[in-house]
């Protein structure tokens, strides 16, 4: 499979059960961010990663940390990572809304109590109005406290 997989990997699972032949090649589709359902942290071991606390002699990211993902892709062209991440991901940035990731958040918040929060996308300062929307939103909320949620480097 190539590129995203929320759209083309369900279709390719219902194409092998009505007993048709798997495409040598499967070419994901980007969905829509806003339409996937949040992370379900019951899957994985969430209390590894909350109870991480990244360099905390650096970034003094405290326990409980959660991690999000805001938007998928980027707009550099370090060979360290291109030309894949545009394969996968296409040539733009594409976004969850403000709204979507408080949503997230507001789960977290209610769920683990979050102190700290570390934003794993790639490119997440490159459209400054999101930022600025998010931050606004973040501070409405009050999560965690203002000496401790910090965002960590994306
Ligand atoms: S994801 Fe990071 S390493 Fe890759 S192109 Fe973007 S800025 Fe460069």
């Amino acid at each position: 499979m190539q590129g995203e997989g929320e759209i083309a990997f369900p279709a390719l699972l219902e194409s092998l059960a009505r007993g048709e032949p798997s495409p040598r090649l499967i070419r994901g589709r980007p969905p829509d961010l806003d339409t996937l359902p949040f992370v379900d942290r019951d899957l994985f071991d969430v209390r590894a990663e909350l109870d991480h606390s990244f360099y905390p002699g650096v970034l003094g990211l405290d326990p409980p940390l959660v991690t999000i993902i805001a938007g998928r892709g980027c707009t550099y062209n370090c060979s360290f990572c291109q030309p894949a991440e545009r394969l996968l991901f296409g040539p733009a940035v594409r976004r969850r809304s403000v709204a979507s990731v408080i949503a997230e958040l507001r789960e977290l918040r209610d769920r683990y109590a979050f102190r700290s929060l570390m934003i794993h996308d790639d490119c997440l300062l490159e459209d400054p109005a999101w930022v600025v929307d998010f931050a606004r939103a973040y501070r409405a909320e009050s999560f965690g406290s203002p000496s401790t949620a910090r965002a960590g480097p994306t």
